[in-house]
């Protein structure tokens, strides 16, 4: 199975829905790593989260969901974009014995950066204080927008899934039991039925009482922003001096991305280059 997003809104009832299955995406990313099971897990989570909420962006750009503390894993952070490209990162320093949020990262809060391709970027925070990831997040829907939002969080070794509706704007008094209806049907949803079956057989299986009208379903895939352009306009952005003496103490200039694991080696020769007539510099490192 694909890793997928699909969207649907209800008729009857002003809310709307996300479920997303990411697994293969999930599975990239941490076969590239070697995190402990617990912290593999919320990155799952926080994929599955992230890829939902790029998805309610009404603009090109993309969303950072970070979790920061100072318990075993200062931080933990996924990017997904409008084009469902995701990637995510983990920073793990000490013993990692428990999957207790308020464990794993004490003192924990956690921040999402919603970065438009143009237009101001948008910061929120909210306390990591809630027993699981998709409570915060609707914390912070309740701060930021004011909407009634519930999300379903699942990951586990092989697989990361999520569901999640949100009330709209326009909701009445009416729609307020509509939206609490959906939520008891939504949480009859069981883990494997989330990993294993079609998008379209869950909703049914969900909400065959309802009228839900299904979008296009959009593909996700992992891709990480690293490049060997981005390595070099770093090298360039401490200056020649600086460089070059790297090159002398170490050899050569060695970037690594912690996302994807790449390495990227500059040596004295491609120093020089970067440093030279900014065309021919270019042309040579394609
Ligand atoms: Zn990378």
């Amino acid at each position: 199975m694909n890793d997928q997003l699909n969207r649907y809104l209800f008729d009857n009832v002003h809310v709307r829905g996300e479920l997303v299955q990411v697994s293969n995406t999930y599975k990239e990313i941490i076969e590239s790593h070697n995190y402990p099971a617990p912290v593999n897990h919320i990155l799952g989570q926080l994929l599955a989260a992230t890829s939902m909420m790029t998805a309610l962006l009404k603009f090109e750009g993309d969303i950072a969901v970070q979790i920061q503390g100072e318990g075993p894993v200062p931080m933990i952070v996924v990017n997904g974009n409008d084009q469902q490209e995701l990637r995510g990162v983990a920073n793990v320093t000490g013993e990692v014995t428990t999957s207790n949020l308020s464990e794993l990262f004490t003192k924990g809060y956690m921040v999402i950066t919603i970065t438009p391709s143009q237009g101001e970027r948008y910061q929120g925070i909210v306390g990591l204080d809630k027993d699981t990831i998709g409570e915060c997040l609707e914390v912070y829907f309740e701060q930021s927008e004011q909407l009634k939002t519930h999300f379903w969080l699942r990951a586990n070794d092989e697989n990361a899934a999520g569901m999640m509706i949100q009330a709209l704007p326009e909701e009445s008094d009416n729609d307020e039991d509509g939206y609490y209806n959906l939520r008891q049907l939504s949480d009859t949803i069981k883990d494997e039925e989330l990993f294993e079956l079609e998008a379209d057989v869950i909703l049914n299986r969900l909400y065959h009482q309802e009228d839900v009208r299904i979008f296009d379903p959009q593909s996700l895939s992992f891709k990480c922003t690293c490049s060997v352009e981005r390595s070099a306009g770093a090298i360039m952005a401490v200056g020649r001096e600086e460089a070059e003496s790297i090159i002398a103490d170490e050899g050569a200039i060695t970037m690594h991305c912690d996302y994807c694991n790449t390495k990227y080696e500059f040596v004295a020769d491609d120093v020089a280059l970067l440093f030279s007539d900014p065309k021919e510099s270019n042309e040579k490192l394609h």
